[in-house]
């Protein structure tokens, strides 16, 4: 039975199986590969690109889904997290999708054995289907390969876990990777930091911007944000002509993270990666469900 805690637990061919099947769903439609097939979805964590991520994939794929919302679940009962899936499990579902605040959730839901998990983000430490669609797009972007190229990740990285799963798997695709952040937001690492966006503008590929998490600070991290804005947004004016890959994982903030201006720049290519989302998880979900 295989799992997606993290990318880690796909081996670089299955990486590449994964690319492969992305890019040809998106080219045409497949045939209905998971029409016996049912997921239930398990959401501790609000969610809007995910969730209908994940429903949208199964479907076109033909599978079922299943929600449960455990704000209205026995969750609120008191029931525990293992109980509760084991109850779900019980009903033979092909594969259970959990979002969940804490970073070993989906680990130990896995490690349980009873049915394929598959992590849509755990607290701060990964968010693997985003990492994918994030390499897939940029793979299609540059034609084919992101070794060598430059990405500068910037805003709250130490508490994204797209940050984290991104930082492992760009990574092993041969990318170099950046960081750019005020001291609150930057996490324990070994790649080269930067405070100021402007020392990287000329070295990049592409950018990925990221939302200040307030739900994940305990303290107040700014008195507003425009002092934030001021140093981070990305903006037409700090992006000039050059020839820059722009992402986020949304939702984004609207000129704290990114100008208005900028959102509708062809340069960024946030719908593109929304859209691209549907392709690699029809892709995830062949691989976990029908290949393994
Ligand atoms: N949607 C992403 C996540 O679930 C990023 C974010 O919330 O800022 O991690």
């Amino acid at each position: 039975m295989q799992h997606l805690v993290d990318t880690n637990d796909f081996s670089n061919a299955q990486i590449t199986q994964l690319l492969q099947d992305a890019k040809s769903f998106k080219a045409h439609r497949p045939p209905q590969l998971l029409h016996d097939k049912l997921l239930i979805t398990l959401f501790f964590e609000a969610s809007t690109r995910t969730r209908s991520s994940f429903e949208v994939a199964a479907k076109r794929l033909g599978a079922s889904v299943v929600h449960l919302d455990p704000s209205r679940s026995s969750a609120k009962k008191g029931e525990s997290l293992e109980d509760t899936f084991a109850n779900l499990c019980a009903m033979e579902p092909d594969g259970i999708i959990v979002r969940h605040s804490h970073n070993d959730t989906p680990k130990i839901l896995a490690n349980m054995q009873s049915t394929p998990v598959i992590n849509a983000g755990a607290g701060n430490y990964a968010h693997p289907t985003q990492a994918l669609l994030d390499l897939f797009t940029m793979v299609e972007h540059f034609g084919g390969n992101v070794e060598g190229k430059t990405i500068a990740i910037v805003g709250d990285i130490v508490s994204s876990r797209v940050a984290s799963s991104g930082i492992r798997l760009f990574r092993r695709m041969g990318m170099n990777i950046l960081l750019v952040a005020p001291e609150q937001f930057m996490p324990d690492s070994t790649l080269k930091q930067y405070k100021n966006l402007e020392d990287v503008m000329d070295k990049v590929d592409v950018i990925m911007s990221l939302r200040a998490q307030l739900e994940r600070h305990e303290k107040e991290l700014f008195e507003d944000y425009d002092d934030y804005a001021s140093q981070y947004c990305i903006s037409k004016k700090r992006m000039g002509d050059r020839k820059i890959l722009l992402l986020h994982p949304g939702p984004v903030m609207r000129n704290i993270d990114i100008s208005d201006e900028m959102l509708e720049d062809p340069r960024c290519q946030v719908l593109t990666q929304v859209k691209n989302g549907v392709f690699m998880r029809m892709a995830i979900l062949k691989l976990l469900l029908l290949d393994s």
